[in-house]
């Protein structure tokens, strides 16, 4: 945007009353006064116009934003249909992403194709892996597949939300707490925030569990309820 969109958009925004605005905030929806409630609520524009993904990608560069860019071997984007109508946003690359520069292709990324399609292939969804695309938080490996922490996710986050801007689904499968607080920038964790709507600016999101921890054996009832939640939004984006 330029100086004087910024200057024309806050102007807009404090004649509607609205006082304050935050920067690299994800929640900035901004909601029309009463008088005007049968108006969409307005949504801030978070990258430049006629963004895509190609040109985030180029803007992501050869990046060495942060830290994790001195243990990577290469930058994760992201995969799948630009046009996408359901997006999934996970943590942060493995061993096997950094290898490919592909998200979610080691086990985890094996579970996440077999529920995206046997769940849609059970409940007569003609749709593949393809079809979707695919996303994390932080773009780079951290070293030892530890957390990423708040100032990665926030730099890269960026960059995350310039793909789901463009690529504006129809709705958003949050993989996971990490995924959950970098969108929503809450502290509440899957349990309690799953089996609900809930919204990333004006797109609908569900929460479900991250694959790697429905990988690990003691979490049998975790498996049902993802599956029960990508059924959720697969007959949402696709009915
Ligand atoms: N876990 C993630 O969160 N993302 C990947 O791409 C792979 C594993």
């Amino acid at each position: 945007m330029t100086k004087e969109e910024v200057r024309r958009y806050l102007e807009f925004y404090q004649d509607l009353g609205v006082k304050t605005l935050y920067k690299r905030q994800p929640l900035v929806t901004i909601h029309q006064p009463p008088s005007t409630s049968h108006l969409p609520p307005i949504v801030l524009s978070l990258g430049p116009d006629h963004d895509n993904l190609a040109k985030i990608s180029e803007d992501i560069g050869d990046c060495k934003r942060c830290r994790l860019h001195e243990g990577r071997n290469k930058i994760v984007f992201g995969s799948g249909n630009e046009q996408a109508k359901l997006v999934f946003v996970g943590e942060g690359p493995g061993a096997d992403e950094d290898e490919q520069g592909l998200p979610f292709v080691g086990r985890a990324g094996q579970l996440l194709t077999q529920m995206i399609e046997g769940t849609a292939q059970k409940e007569g969804i003609p749709i593949k892996r393809e079809d979707v695309y695919i996303c994390n938080v932080v773009k780079c490996r951290p070293p030892e597949n530890r957390t990423p922490q708040p100032d990665e996710m926030e730099i890269c986050g960026e960059f995350l939300y310039r793909q789901l801007q463009t690529i504006h689904p129809k709705a958003i499968c949050a993989l996971g707490s990490i995924a959950v607080k970098a969108l929503l920038g809450t502290k509440e964790g899957v349990m309690k925030l799953r089996g609900k709507w809930l919204k990333w600016r004006d797109i609908p999101l569900i929460v479900t569990y991250h694959p790697s921890y429905l990988l690990r054996q003691y979490n049998q009832n975790a498996k049902k309820e993802a599956w029960e939640d990508l059924k959720r939004v697969l007959h949402y984006v696709y009915d």
